[in-house]
């Protein structure tokens, strides 16, 4: 349970990380770009301003000089002849802003002027008029204030930037014909000593060489961009690549090669949540293979592993496209199904687990499903979203159906309900009390007589155990062996029996009773210990009881564990002198084969074969009296369980059948009971 939270919270962490590390990755290229491309404006701008401010300076100097050498030389009628003889673009206006006298072309159309430069003036001072003829003229407003003065250091020039790439461009362009020099038009104004101001159009000189210098560390700048943005662009691919790798690792189970179960996690809560879904009904699967473990230990993890493989391919070729799928720990399988009915989903279910038992045939595996339903949200729509959702929560559920399961030897389902909490809940109540209970001998030792049924002479017992509880009072074996059985204190409780049926035994031999052998039942969990028998061994001698009046029951479902191991044990235990017992045969499986193998001494026909109505027609008695016949030609005793009548019998008397153990002649009693029945030595029959 801890092992899991802390794997979702790795989980949440993981996808903190990957948010962040995205947008952490963004913003960084995003300044590093917005850094480049400020740098080169800046480069841009730095140049022009610096070549225009520089190229205006000399203008406005060269132009200052030519008006002090013309008004020294000038006329009073042609007072700027030089300037008419030179073609300036240029005009005169009085102190009042009137233009007195104007040369040359004065519309503001020449290319250049517009977009490349104004100096503090409104660039609208000259504009086209058409007159009465329709000639185009160009005239001054008169109105219009030129303030123009000689630039300083801080006078504000609007730059067009573009435009000053494309003149640069031109210019270099032009430079490879001769022509090396960037002329930018503009208009600049020199006061004149009358008040009156010279406004002329000049052309700012940039040498070729300073563009091209600027355009080199522009270009410059823009590979730098480039290479900046290159770089960036591998790494974020390179990125992303690693990081689909490291998603794929760290949803991908190696064992089967497939989503793993934080993979489920994610997609089932994502798609509980999914709008419309709440309106579908889900279940959750918790699918065991319950072999897995043993055919690790009897053939190799590798070939467990392959076995994994192929679950996991056959399940996910019986899915839905949108339904999920995943190994979620090493013997069990998570499934997220889609499903409209119940009856519909529990065939399905039957269906996948008899698909599963096509898989090794050989081996016939069998598979646990617990079920866990997420139905539909009442009332949702196309566009309601699921309000509960918690899937690692409701998968518990599911498991705890599939561990409901457990000890079943065939395939299975398990729907989780009430009743299964209920079971749970008494499972953690029995797990809680059972080693206060043992140590407190609140366990009872009772025992069922075995009659000869020709002589009715007792010929044996068996142990069987009660439970004399403080809290829950008098407990018959269905209520906690099972439950034993599955958490492992079934091996103390086979123990505690073998030395409180080996202890009495000593008693009553040395009290001088006339002993028979008593059986005492050993779980199939306890048979996968290699020294069982060794253990047996012990516990009786430590008790002081011969041998031969112990004998061990083994179920037949133990028969289906690891034959070789099996054998080991049971000869093991007759050479220690122990009779050992098959139990409930024929209740189910075919044992037949283990007979064939297995050293046994007795064959104890299970209560089915005179239970019901079949028992008394004449198959039901061909059934038992071959099975008896069997049992003879493999030298085998026999005792006959559950027989509660006369005709039975009679019926075994008359096939030879060697022992009943049944309420007819005696059910399950105390231990004090049971001294008088050995006093007695034979029984008059019908106990009811
Ligand atoms: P089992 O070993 O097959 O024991 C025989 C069961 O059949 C006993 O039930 C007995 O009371 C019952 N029985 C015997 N004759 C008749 C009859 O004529 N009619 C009917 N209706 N029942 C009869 P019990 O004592 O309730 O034990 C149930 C099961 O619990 C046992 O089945 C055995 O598997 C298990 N068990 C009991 N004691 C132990 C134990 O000490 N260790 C282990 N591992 N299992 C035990
Ligand atoms: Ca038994
Ligand atoms: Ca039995």
């Amino acid at each position: 349970m801890a092992s899991q939270k802390d794997r979702i919270k790795k989980h949440k962490k993981y996808f903190k990380i990957r948010k962040n590390h995205t947008w952490l990755s963004i913003l960084f290229y995003f300044v590093v770009l917005c850094l480049c491309v400020l740098a080169i404006a800046g480069i841009v701008e730095l140049f022009v301003l610096f070549a225009v401010h520089s190229g205006i300076e000399h203008e406005y100097d060269s132009k200052s000089d030519l008006i002090r050498i013309n008004q020294e030389l000038a006329t009073e009628t042609e007072p700027y002849l030089l300037f008419d003889k030179a073609n300036m673009n240029y005009f005169i206006r009085d102190a009042q802003g009137n233009t007195v006298y104007s040369n040359g072309n004065m519309t503001c159309s020449d290319k250049g002027y517009d977009y490349l430069l104004s100096l503090g003036a409104s660039s609208n001072i000259f504009t086209d008029k058409e007159d009465n003829t329709g000639e185009v003229t160009t005239t001054i407003y008169r109105d219009t204030e030129i303030d123009l003065v000689r630039p300083d250091e801080d006078q504000s020039v609007e730059i067009n930037l573009l435009a000053v790439a494309k003149q640069m461009f031109k210019v270099l362009k032009s430079s490879n014909s001769g022509n090396e020099q960037l002329q930018l038009p503009v208009w600049l104004t020199v006061e004149m000593d009358n008040g009156s101001e010279l406004v002329f159009r000049a052309n700012v000189t940039m040498r070729s060489t300073d563009v091209a210098l600027t355009l080199i560390l522009v270009i410059g700048m823009l590979a730098l961009l480039v290479i900046v943005f290159i770089v960036l662009t591998i790494h974020t691919i390179a990125n992303a690549v690693n990081r689909r790798k490291v998603t794929k690792l760290f949803f991908t189970d190696m064992k089967v090669k497939g989503n793993n179960w934080m993979w489920f996690l994610l997609h089932s809560e994502q798609k509980l949540r999914r709008f419309g879904n709440a309106r579908k009904q889900f279940a959750l699967v918790d699918l065991v293979f319950t072999a897995y473990r043993r055919f690790c230990i009897c053939h190799s993890v590798d070939e467990a592993e392959s076995v994994l493989g192929r679950i996991y391919s056959s399940l996910a070729s019986q899915l839905g496209k949108r339904e999920l799928l995943a190994h979620s720990s090493e013997d069990s399988f998570s499934l997220m199904l889609e499903y409209t009915d119940e009856d519909t989903l529990k065939s399905r279910i039957s269906a996948l687990l008899a698909s599963l038992s096509e898989i090794e045939r050989e081996h016939s595996f069998s598979y646990h499903a617990g079920v866990v339903l997420i139905p539909a949200q009442e009332g949702a729509g196309l566009l309601t979203r699921r309000r509960y959702v918690d899937v690692e929560s409701d998968y518990n559920l599911a498991r705890a159906a599939s561990a409901s399961l457990e000890g079943k030897e065939t395939s299975a389902y398990a729907f989780y309900d009430d009743k299964l909490v209920e079971e749970q809940r008494w499972a953690d109540t029995v797990q809680e009390l059972q080693q206060k209970a043992l140590d407190n001998e609140e366990f009872l030792v009772y025992y069922q007589p075995k009659y000869d049924p020709r002589t009715h002479e007792l010929r044996g017992a068996e142990a069987l155990i009660r439970w004399q509880s403080p809290e829950y009072g008098f407990l018959a074996p269905y209520r906690f062996i099972p439950i034993f059985e599955k958490n492992g204190f079934i091996t103390e409780i086979d123990h505690y029996m073998i030395s409180h049926v080996a202890r009495a035994q000593k008693k009553w031999l040395d009290e001088g009773q006339k002993c028979v052998p008593v059986s005492v039942n050993v779980s199939r969990a306890h048979f996968i210990e290699s020294d069982l028998a060794e253990q047996i061994c012990k516990s009786v001698d430590k008790e002081g009881a011969p041998h031969e009046l112990i004998e061990i029951e083994l179920t037949e479902s133990a028969f289906f564990d690891d034959k070789k191991a099996m054998i080991d044990t049971i000869s093991k235990l007759k050479q220690y002198g122990f009779a050992v017992s098959m139990d409930d045969f024929g209740s189910g499986y075919s044992s037949l084969n283990s007979l064939k193998d297995m050293p046994l001494d007795v064959l104890k026909l299970d209560a089915e074969f005179f239970r019901g109505e079949a028992a008394d027609t004449d198959r039901g008695e061909i059934v038992v009296k071959e099975a008896i016949q069997l049992a003879k030609s493999l030298n085998m005793r026999t005792v006959a369980e559950g027989v509660e009548v006369k005709e039975q019998v009679e019926f075994l008397a008359s096939q030879g059948c060697d022992m009943i153990q049944g309420y007819y002649f005696a059910k399950p009693m105390p231990a004090e009971d049971y001294e008088q029945r050995m006093r007695a030595g034979r029984s008059d029959g019908e106990e009811q």
